[in-house]
């Protein structure tokens, strides 16, 4: 028995889609994750629960992106993508409001392109 990567991951989707961010917390230690996987990336359990975060977190990394890599994201180049640490533990990627910088604090909002809703991440 398999399921898809799409259907693990459904849960995080139908999140976006209603302003939530959804993350995977593992019963037995703990350990947060926000990529849908099978098990645990700590432990190796599958007993994992999908939970809504605050959506606060700290800077982790800021890329600064000139050239998009498809014509799908072209129209919002340049543009900012951090990986954030939500406060929850569960590091998460996104768009990012211009010159946020590793350690800042900031909140997840949302935006939609192309029908898709996209993490937005800004200061605060
Ligand atoms: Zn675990």
């Amino acid at each position: 028995m398999s399921a898809s990567i799409s259907e693990v991951a459904r849960p995080f989707v139908q999140g976006l889609a209603a302003g939530e961010l959804r993350y995977q917390s593992c019963a037995d230690c703990g350990a947060a994750q926000t990529l849908a996987h099978y098990a645990c990336q700590h432990c190796g359990s599958v007993a994992l629960a999908w939970r809504t975060a605050g959506g606060v977190g700290t800077v982790y990394a800021v890329t600064e992106v000139k050239r998009a890599p498809s014509d799908e994201y072209r129209p919002l180049a340049p543009y900012t993508l951090v990986i954030v640490e939500l406060d929850e533990g569960a590091r998460l990627m996104g768009h990012a409001a211009p010159g946020v910088a590793i350690g800042q604090r900031v909140r997840a909002g949302f935006f939609e392109h192309l029908g898709r809703q996209l993490i937005r991440f800004t200061p605060g």
